[in-house]
């Protein structure tokens, strides 16, 4: 079984025109990031048809759907409902996580209470300096607590301090991160992008409920570090992830794609216990699918 555990999708209407949906809902970093003002986007748009075709194309079963990390509680609400009718659409397939802005406060609560009662699996990905809030944030612990009541995962955005500068870079201080996953014993966090590979770096002992996923890695690194990564953490805490419908490989005519990260991780030195855990395995335990 092969799972994508990081993607992203938004209506049409985004894509058609991102300045004026973003500017009226107060969406500048999200709009940096898609629409940068100094250099090329590297977002493609898919609608969810596309999305499906190319997981057939590459034989991915199902993604997880993440939220973005929406800087007003609004759009939190808009954003949720374009979950919830893609996954009810395609519930074999598709699976969502719910959007939070812990500056929504009790209201973001009740709407994560709503996302995760209708099916949704997790919370994120989450990004409190690029969303307004801090990592310290009690919204955001009792986000966490709910998230282990429901058995939910919570997917935490990282960046990699020592890579070059990219439109939209903010830093993630991994010492917050791992202060919220050592606080918070009972929730399973997912680091995106390898955590920005802090946990190679990370001289303190890292706490068991904490999981990455390898989205944006090759375009983050010119190298594939999955080998790396899995001997030094942990194949089990390896989730296969591509940051889908960004162009990831941009060179590459046929990104975004899955056949491509799915080429490039088989290709790392992984043998296939691990390749099987990492592509598929990891992400059917955790998320619990059939
Ligand atoms: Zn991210």
């Amino acid at each position: 079984m092969v799972i994508d555990s990081h993607i992203h999708l938004y209506p049409e209407e985004l894509s058609k025109d991102p300045e004026s949906w973003a500017k009226r809902r107060g969406e500048g970093y999200w709009l940096d990031c898609v629409a940068p003002p100094k250099s090329k986007s590297l977002q493609a748009w898919r609608r969810v048809d596309e999305l499906l075709a190319d997981m057939d194309a590459a034989g991915v079963d199902k993604a997880i759907i993440l939220s973005w990390y929406w800087e007003s509680h609004d759009t939190c609400i808009e954003s949720q409902a374009w979950l919830l009718n893609w996954t009810k659409d395609y519930p074999d397939r598709l699976i969502g996580f719910a959007p939070f802005n812990a500056k929504g406060g009790n209201q973001a609560l009740e709407l994560l209470r709503i996302g995760l009662d209708s099916g949704l699996r997790g919370i994120g990905e989450l990004n409190p300096p690029a969303q307004g809030y801090c990592y310290h944030d009690e919204i955001l612990a009792s986000a966490l607590e709910l998230a282990s009541e429901y058995d939910a995962s919570v997917n935490f955005h990282v960046t990699d301090p020592t890579t070059h500068d990219y439109p939209g870079k903010i830093e993630t201080p991994f010492a917050s991160l791992l202060d919220l996953a050592k606080k918070h014993e009972s929730t399973r966090f997912i680091f995106a992008h390898l955590g920005g590979l802090e946990p190679m770096r990370s001289e303190e002992d890292l706490p068991d409920n904490i999981f990455y996923d390898t989205a944006a890695c090759p375009l983050l690194y010119k190298k594939p570090l999955y080998r790396n990564f899995c001997d030094s953490i942990g194949h089990k805490k390896v989730l296969f992830g591509t940051d889908y419908p960004l162009k990831v490989f941009p060179r590459n005519p046929n990104s975004p794609d899955f056949v491509t990260a799915l080429e490039e991780i088989r290709n790392s030195g992984l043998d296939q216990n691990e390749l099987a855990a990492v592509c598929g395995l990891n992400a059917k335990e955790i998320f619990n699918l059939s």
